[in-house]
């Protein structure tokens, strides 16, 4: 960690993943002798490079792009990009870092890799946006392609911006190359379940976890953190297996929705708008709004962190183990803080880490590849039962792992072990790579 100073996100990342696997070294020895700790917290190889464009007044803006190509024992890099102002290098790594062991439990042949950049897209028009990303294509092209690294979005980065990346993309390689990135629109390569999948995925997965307690979804109280891409799928999917999610935020405030947020508004509001979510309590009767409140103050039995690393500390987690919480599903990346999730443990309140329980996105982006690679679309029922297979196979891995490692429901210990005895296994086989 020395070696990577200042990294306070890629440092938590890697400490709760190493914190894990002291049992898997006792089984496996080898994996010690060939440092697969220290190869895999290096990255294989780290991409910085200067974004200038234009905006709409005609001055200069110079942001900063990052591409963090983290290993690809596995299959060619494959993670998001984010475009928010908090990005530097140590949020791309701990994203990149904690991708590799997603992938792994995806059972997808896909590495891990994550990318980004400070560019802040709230605010631009559509033509700064455009400008921007055509910029930021124009250095990415050389280092990314269907067998070397394959981009997809995240925080900031959706469907707009896709499209404007893959243009560039396109342009400068005169390569109608559909497996370069996913996230696509649906006529023109990308796979349909795509834009639902992270949402879908964390509620099927923390079903999984509900079940297996003789539990389910139906009936249950939730909180969803977050109005973006995964947080509005999240709540659609629950609210299709019968629960009633009663309130969700933004990056100002949270509404609370007694009757259940309702998904078409707030879809209406967020996606075709690109509004706030105050919009939502001021033609929604009988929601409030809290403004730079807690959402995690609103009382839940399930809880769908969907916003942004670090956003439920350790106060927030025994406020909800004290109002009957019964289960936690990360479906953003690291929401939760190393004390919250000890809480949560303790308390004997399910808990799905985002590497398993957020690799629905990432495991469709490969079903997208596959139809690339076969020049085919799939219909939306069969995408979601794969999709469903998928999930329903990383929650059996991770329970049947930590059961084989003695601490049976400790989804923790079983997402890290469970991806990391893939990758490792690989890398040997691979030689000193
Ligand atoms: P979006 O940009 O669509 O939405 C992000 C949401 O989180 C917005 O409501 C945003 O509010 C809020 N948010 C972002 N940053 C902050 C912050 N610092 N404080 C408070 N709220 C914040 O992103 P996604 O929904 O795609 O991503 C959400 C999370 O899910 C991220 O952790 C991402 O890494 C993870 N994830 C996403 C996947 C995907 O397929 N998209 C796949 C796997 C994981 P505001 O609009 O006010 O900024």
């Amino acid at each position: 960690l020395a070696r990577n100073p200042g990294e306070a996100e890629f440092h938590q990342a890697v400490t709760e993943v190493f914190e894990s696997l002291g049992p898997v070294h006792d089984r496996h020895p080898e994996f010690l002798h060939g440092a697969v700790l220290e190869r895999l917290c290096e990255p294989e190889r780290q991409i910085i490079f200067r974004v200038p464009w234009t905006d709409d007044a005609g001055r200069v803006q110079i942001n900063r792009g990052f591409r963090v190509e983290f290993n690809s024992a596995l299959g060619p890099y494959k993670g998001g990009l984010r475009f928010h102002p908090s990005v530097y290098l140590g949020i791309v790594k701990f994203l990149g870092f904690e991708q590799i062991f997603k992938n792994a439990l995806t059972g997808m042949p896909i590495g891990g890799g994550k990318g980004g950049s400070d560019f802040d897209p709230r605010g631009r028009s559509d033509a700064e946006v455009m400008r921007f990303c055509q910029s930021f294509m124009t250095e990415l092209y050389r280092h990314i392609g269907e067998y070397t690294d394959v981009p997809a979005g995240d925080i900031g980065v959706g469907g707009r911006e896709i499209g404007f990346l893959f243009g560039q993309y396109k342009r400068i390689t005169n390569r109608y190359e559909s497996g370069v990135l996913t996230g696509k629109g649906v006529s023109w390569g990308g796979s349909l379940v795509r834009p639902e999948a992270t949402g879908f995925g964390t509620v099927i997965f923390t079903d999984e976890m509900l079940k297996a307690r003789g539990k389910s979804f139906d009936g249950q109280r939730v909180v969803v953190s977050g109005s973006g891409n995964v947080a509005i799928n999240a709540i659609a999917k629950a609210h299709a297996l019968g629960a009633t999610v009663v309130a969700c935020s933004d990056s100002s405030g949270y509404i609370v929705d007694e009757a259940g947020i309702d998904v078409p508004l707030l879809r209406e509001i967020k996606e075709v708008e690109r509004g706030r979510l105050k919009d939502y309590f001021l033609r929604r009767p009988g929601a409030h709004y809290v403004e730079n409140g807690s959402i995690w103050d609103v009382d839940a039995t399930v809880a769908l962190p969907c916003a942004t690393q670090n956003e439920l500390d350790g106060a927030a987690a025994s406020r909800l183990v004290g109002s009957g919480l019964v289960a936690v599903g990360e479906g953003a990346n690291m929401p939760c803080t190393r004390d919250a999730v000890a809480i949560f443990q303790q308390a004997g309140v399910l808990f799905g880490p985002g590497k398993a329980a957020n690799a629905g996105g990432v495991a469709t982006s490969a079903l997208e590849m596959q139809q690339n690679a076969s020049r085919d679309s799939w219909s939306f029922e069969h995408t979601e039962r794969r999709l469903t297979e998928i999930m329903v196979g990383i929650h059996d891995l991770c329970a049947t792992t930590a059961e084989e490692y003695g601490d049976p429901g400790n989804y923790v210990l079983g997402a890290n072990i469970g991806g990391f005895v893939k990758v490792a296994d690989a890398m040997l086989a691979q030689g000193l790579i």
